[in-house]
């Protein structure tokens, strides 16, 4: 009967379920874990989709690993579970491995997702391998004292 006691993230659910999202889709959705920054970090690069959609991933990376990695998300809820998601794939693997992040991996990781939301999973990987780019060109030919 009553409906006012703070069940919004079940509404939410039931509305992503309805349209076409997975429970897992919606769990990174809801939970946001990998959401953020990372201060000092080591490589920093944002990129901004067709859709209008914007990403602006976060990466420590030590001995050509990603030791860490958020990410901060201005889009919708296909946006948030791809990098969610994507950061969970991209976290203790080696550059090269990252590298070969195909947008099928993050898709396989969200189970399911909208037809009209593959962007979103496009952005996330374009971002991720954006970053990678970046960092190797700013760490390959002026090598940082260490
Ligand atoms: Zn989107």
């Amino acid at each position: 009967m009553s409906e006012t006691n703070g069940n919004d993230s079940n509404d939410i659910r039931k509305l992503l379920t309805s349209s076409g999202y997975s429970e897992k889709a919606i769990n990174y959705f809801l939970e946001k874990k990998n959401l953020g920054s990372i201060p000092n970090a080591d490589q920093v690069s944002e990129l901004t989709g067709t859709c209008g959609d914007t990403m602006k991933v976060y990466l420590r990376v030590e001995d050509g690993r990603i030791k860490d990695a958020k990410i901060q998300v201005l889009g919708c809820p296909g946006a948030v579970a791809s990098a969610m998601a994507a950061m969970d794939f991209i976290k203790g693997k080696t550059l090269e491995e990252a590298q070969r992040l195909k947008d099928r991996d993050i898709f396989r990781m969200l189970e399911d997702i909208p037809d009209q939301k593959t962007h979103c999973i496009r952005l996330t990987n374009k971002t991720i391998q954006k970053a990678i780019e970046e960092y190797r060109s700013n760490n390959g030919k002026n090598v940082k004292g260490k």
